[in-house]
């Protein structure tokens, strides 16, 4: 016998992110500051809406592309938000969270051979999807510009051969929102040329200084847009599923298709729980934004006194401060950290060559866990300092 598997699924990586979580079962006093969901319990009239939906038997499959009142609800949020027109019927899909929303995108617009252009560090989520499809990821190095792709060097990256570029703004793993006066210069240089635009923006809602730009406000780039988003993170629901794709009605058309085989339909109550999300419970994330804000003055003054460089993030939950001035890779840190220093952060490497020399610190944790994680690092980085 010779069974074989496609060679493309054999090199998929293991999640590097959990990596590190996943040896705190060897070190239960570590204090744990890698995982990327908030520390919140779901908003309670979400949670009703779901167990109402549940107990009114509304538990068979929805149309495939979602619940016809999820998706008018997603059209006005969006409209609301961002100021975009997307028709509930044909130009949105709901997914299996942001995931469902990024594969389905890269499986039914990339061919073997193209390129995908992501500025990085990034989050590692993306790349194995491109690379199944046989495409290829280019990543911008920002490490070295504020952790922010610029109009210029995203022109001088794009060849015959690029067939999308994806941007996530608010940015996992560094915080760092992309102002209007960007958006606009990468707008500028983005329209009209034959690529496709996916923007993730699952982190809008969580922004803490001014105001999130969408890439959707953009009526120019329309055509070339895909606009990933989701309730994981402004409504803590990661494990309820539920995520959109807004986009030209004839790709979503297409992506409808896949996703009726891959997937038939997203989990039909958590569908109801995110019409609450949506309307209802719009604001929720309002109450856990001041949280992240104190969480974050916080965490990013510490590091200063530390004397790291750091961006201050302005959404998302994290923070990434560099720690080259230690001599150590970013995998060696966070290694030496958890087992010398008992705190568990994700090494910068996780997130792309780009993102060696630096950490992912995630700030959804209570204050104590943050001030004791904090005060660990220190003593940790003095005694680094003394070696
Ligand atoms: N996109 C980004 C940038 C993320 O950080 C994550 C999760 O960490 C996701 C997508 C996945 O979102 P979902 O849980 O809705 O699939």
């Amino acid at each position: 016998m010779s069974l074989s598997i496609n060679p493309r699924s054999r090199q998929i990586k293991p999640p590097g992110i959990r990596q590190f979580s996943n040896q705190l079962i060897h070190y239960p006093d570590a204090v744990n500051l890698t995982v990327g969901q908030p520390d919140f319990p779901t908003p309670e009239a979400v949670k009703q809406a779901g167990i109402a939906a549940i107990q009114a038997n509304q538990t068979g499959y929805s149309h495939n592309a979602g619940l016809p009142a999820l998706r008018e609800a997603a059209s006005r949020f969006i409209s609301q938000k961002f100021n975009a027109t997307y028709d509930p019927i044909k130009e949105i899909i709901v997914t299996n969270g942001a995931t469902e929303a990024i594969d389905s995108i890269f499986r039914t617009i990339l061919e073997p051979g193209d390129e995908v252009i992501i500025p990085a560090p990034i989050y590692s989520g993306y790349e194995p999807l491109i690379e199944l499809s046989g495409a290829r990821v280019v990543y911008l190095d920002t490490s070295h510009t504020g952790l922010q792709p610029d109009a210029y060097s995203i022109e001088q990256a794009i060849t015959p051969s690029t067939k999308a570029i994806l941007f996530n703004n608010p940015s996992n793993p560094t915080g760092v929102t992309m102002d209007k006066q960007r958006i606009d210069e990468i707008v500028e240089v983005l329209k009209n040329k034959d690529l496709f635009i996916l923007s993730d923006e699952i982190y809008s809602e969580n922004v803490f200084d001014g105001q999130h730009v969408s890439f959707a406000s953009y009526p120019e780039i329309r055509r070339q847009l895909f606009l990933i988003h989701g309730v994981s993170k402004s409504h803590s629901m990661t494990g309820w599923r539920i995520g959109f794709i807004f986009g030209d009605a004839e790709w979503i058309a297409t992506i409808t298709l896949l996703h009726a085989y891959n997937t038939i339909c997203a989990s039909v109550p958590a569908q109801h729980a995110t019409i609450e999300a949506l309307t209802g419970s719009i604001d929720a994330p309002l109450e856990m934004n001041k949280a992240y804000r104190v969480r974050r003055d916080f965490v990013y003054d510490r590091l200063l006194k530390l004397g790291m460089e750091v961006e201050k993030p302005q959404g998302a939950f994290y923070i990434f401060p560099s720690i080259r001035t230690y001599g150590l890779s970013s995998f060696d840190f966070a290694t030496r950290l958890l087992q010398e220093g008992g705190v568990a952060v994700v090494p910068g490497s996780v997130f792309t060559p780009f993102g060696e020399g630096f950490i992912r610190i995630s700030f959804a944790y209570s204050m104590e866990q943050l001030i004791l994680g904090m005060d660990r690092l220190e003593a940790f980085t003095l005694n680094l300092q003394r070696e």
